[in-house]
């Protein structure tokens, strides 16, 4: 018996899951000291207009440097702020933050420059996020509303509570746009659309990856664009990597592209030189 219950177990001792969680349990401890210790910082990525060529905004991606480890994931660390409640602190730094270095692009003459942001369901709980804050931090600024943009994802729509919508309308009233990320990973994008007030789609990377002249995701990528300009929606391609891709999504009329075939996500000052000196410069150096 007891043999039987240790086989039946060995999959709890597993030294690998347990060292991930070992690892997972320290790393949401040591996160807890991520802000204050400055260990936390924002990338930037262009998107890219596919008509123009011009840089029109950029996506904050947030950057944790563990003093140890390096760079960790945020696909890692933001589920545990999410469980820990710290994407709470983090969400307004990153906000504080982006808003920050918007002022300065706006202020250097790049009056129209867009940054999304990537905002967690857990900010838009009752004790999330403080909506009439953000507004005001933004007017404090001298920045418009419509400069920045909020990443929703689907998994936030299909569970949205009232607080939730309040907090949206509140945002659309003050202009702030909104986007639905990683668009076509979810499952009830549709009755959403209709019922929510969005300006952006981000076709999810997935999509992108195999695009090729006859494939099925070509023709599932042209169907959103389709449904989204009926809808009065412009459409961002996530994760172009070649120019066949940039080309294929451009010749199905979607409006803006962003992925490593122009950038990979910088750092501000790296970002400023980008929007000053143009694309064509970056293209050489991350272009494949
Ligand atoms: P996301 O919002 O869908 O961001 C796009 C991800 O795709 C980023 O990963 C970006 O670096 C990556 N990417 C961009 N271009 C390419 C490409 O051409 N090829 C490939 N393979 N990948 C590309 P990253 O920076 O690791 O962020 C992962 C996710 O973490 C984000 O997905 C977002 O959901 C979340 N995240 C990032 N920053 C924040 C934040 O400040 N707050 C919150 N709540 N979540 C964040
Ligand atoms: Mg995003
Ligand atoms: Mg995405
Ligand atoms: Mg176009």
């Amino acid at each position: 018996a007891a043999k039987e219950a240790g086989r039946s177990q060995f999959r709890f001792y597993d030294p690998n899951m347990q060292y991930a969680a070992r690892e997972r349990r320290r790393l949401s401890k040591d996160l807890l000291g991520a802000l204050d210790n400055n260990e936390l910082l924002l990338h930037y990525q262009p998107v890219v207009d596919l008509d123009t060529h011009q840089v029109v905004k950029a996506e904050a991606l947030i950057r944790w440097k563990h003093p140890e480890k390096g760079f960790v994931s945020p696909a890692y660390f933001i589920p545990f702020a999410e469980d820990s409640g710290m994407i709470i602190s983090i969400g307004e730094w990153v906000f504080r933050t982006a808003a920050d270095q918007l002022a300065k692009w706006h202020r250097s003459g790049f009056t129209q420059f867009q940054v999304g942001l990537n905002v967690s369901p857990v900010q838009f709980r009752g004790e999330g996020l403080n909506e009439t804050e953000w507004i005001a931090y933004l007017a404090q600024l001298g920045l418009p509303g419509s400069a920045i943009v909020v990443e929703l994802t689907e998994r936030m729509l299909i569970d949205a509570s009232n607080v939730t919508s309040d907090k949206l309308l509140a945002f659309r009233d003050a202009g702030i746009q909104v986007a639905l990320d990683d668009f076509g990973t979810g499952y009830s994008s549709l009755a959403y659309l209709r019922k929510m007030d969005i300006d952006f789609l981000k076709i999810d990377q997935s999509f992108v990856r195999n695009l090729s002249t006859h494939s099925e995701d070509l023709v599932l990528c042209e169907a959103i664009v389709v449904m989204a300009h009926k809808l009065g929606l412009k459409v961002i391609a996530e994760g172009v990597e070649t120019v066949e891709q940039r080309d294929l999504l451009a010749g199905i009329g979607c409006d803006y592209g962003q992925g490593y075939l122009f950038s990979r996500p910088i750092p501000a000052d790296d970002f400023t030189t980008l929007l000053r000196s143009g694309l064509s410069a970056c293209e050489h150096t991350n272009g494949k």
